[in-house]
């Protein structure tokens, strides 16, 4: 380890700087693997804007020593309405952050340990030949013995790697516009401290739609699982006319308009021959929130620990389940009970007020897995 190769030969290659690649390229880097990043956007403050409503617990800002001068806004309570009129509230404490700067935050720890990073560089092949990886980037080849695929939920990794995609039951098509506005206005319409989400199953059959402020920005955001949708702009419409979304969004300006993809089930393998699906390219995301920055960065972490575990006991052929064991320990069973109970959460507007009203005083994973909806 860390000793001097070929300039391009590292131990472990990290596709993505997105949460998920960048603690994983930290951990790894600060136990003395030789880590190469490789992202194909401008990781920078004012670099790519991600398309993600930011929200974060307070425990992980606090974890990772997060500066409130980085967030976008300090969030007490969440107000999940549902469009037949009823009202639930959770108080709870979190942030909302924008993703460039939390990325690039996180980015910098990765960097600051040590790990290499070459940004505006996409893989764009990958070939496996004999125990080392070879990637073809836009600007030059690398070689690792080891790859961390987080390149997010189309991850261009696995594709040429042709593992399996998701099934279209299990992916969310999400719209986000991001709105200007004045800092008075939010306050005055949804509140200085509180985030929205709106539920109903003739507004979006499976999936919600929020209202998340920042400073002077509201983040609209849709999602409705892919295939159920007919026409994303028309729906997306529908809930944006809602009179309480209307009022809010008085005088505001259009500055960003994105669709992206969230997974909400894992793909149906996380590990193959020394290559790791990590966050959203794995799928490893919560199915009944969206919400995957933890579960990424986590999941980055155990990777790196199962191949650490891995050379220890000179069991390489344990990678994946020492991954899999971890993962599951962890939060992994959670998810998995949750992809089951979200098709009954959404299968009517009675289990999903069900499931509001448990959830003003509930965890979602203390729902499922105490089978609170049953009883
Ligand atoms: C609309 C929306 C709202 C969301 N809201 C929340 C929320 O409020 N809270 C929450 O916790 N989660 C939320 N999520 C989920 C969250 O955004 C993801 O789970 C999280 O970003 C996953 O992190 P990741 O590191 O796995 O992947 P990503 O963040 O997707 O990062 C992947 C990285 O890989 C890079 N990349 C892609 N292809 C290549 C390539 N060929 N070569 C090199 N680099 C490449 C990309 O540029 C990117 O930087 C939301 C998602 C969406 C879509």
């Amino acid at each position: 380890m860390n000793e001097v190769k070929n300039m391009n030969e590292f131990d472990i290659i990290v596709v993505g700087a997105g949460p998920g690649g960048s603690i994983a390229a930290k951990v790894a880097a600060e136990n003395g693997y030789t880590t190469c990043i490789l992202e194909k956007e401008t990781v920078s403050e004012n670099g790519r804007y991600k398309a993600c409503g930011g929200a974060l617990a307070w425990e992980l800002v606090e974890e990772i020593d997060y500066p409130e001068n980085k967030i976008g806004r300090i969030i007490e309570s969440l107000e999940l309405h549902h469009v037949d009129g009823s009202n639930y509230s959770k108080k709870g404490k979190g942030a909302v952050v924008w993703r460039s700067t939390f990325d690039k935050f996180l980015m910098d720890m990765a960097i600051e340990s040590g790990a290499h990073l070459e940004e505006k560089n996409a893989l764009i092949n990958i070939t496996n030949n004999h125990d080392m990886y070879k990637i073809e980037a836009q600007e030059g080849s690398f070689q690792a013995k080891y790859v961390i695929a987080a390149d997010g939920v189309s991850s261009e990794t696995l594709k040429k790697l042709q593992w399996p995609y998701f099934q279209s039951e299990d992916l969310i098509l999400t719209i986000t516009k991001e709105m200007s506005t004045s800092k008075t206005h939010i306050d005055n319409t949804l509140g200085n401290d509180t985030v929205h989400l709106f539920f109903g199953k003739n507004l979006i059959p499976v999936g919600y739609a929020w209202l998340f402020p920042k400073e002077k920005t509201i983040t609209v955001g849709w999602g409705n699982q892919i295939n159920l949708i007919t026409n994303s702009r028309k729906e997306f419409d529908q809930f944006v006319n809602l009179e309480y979304v209307q009022n809010a969004l008085v005088n505001s300006e259009l500055s960003i308009f994105k669709p992206h993809l969230i997974p909400v089930g894992l793909r149906s393998i996380l590990y193959n021959e020394r290559v790791f699906a990590v966050g959203d390219a794995g799928g490893i995301v919560d199915p009944i929130s969206g919400k995957g920055i933890p579960y990424a960065m986590m999941s980055g972490k155990f990777a790196i620990e199962a191949i650490m575990k891995g050379e220890k006991r000179d069991k390489l052929d344990k990678l994946g389940s020492y991954y899999e064991q971890a993962l599951d320990r962890n939060f992994l069973r959670i998810l998995k009970a949750k992809r089951v109970a979200r098709d009954t959460i959404f299968q009517t507007d009675e289990n999903l007020k069900k499931f509001l009203s448990l959830w003003e005083n509930y965890r979602s994973s203390e729902i499922v897995m105490k089978k609170l909806m049953d009883k």
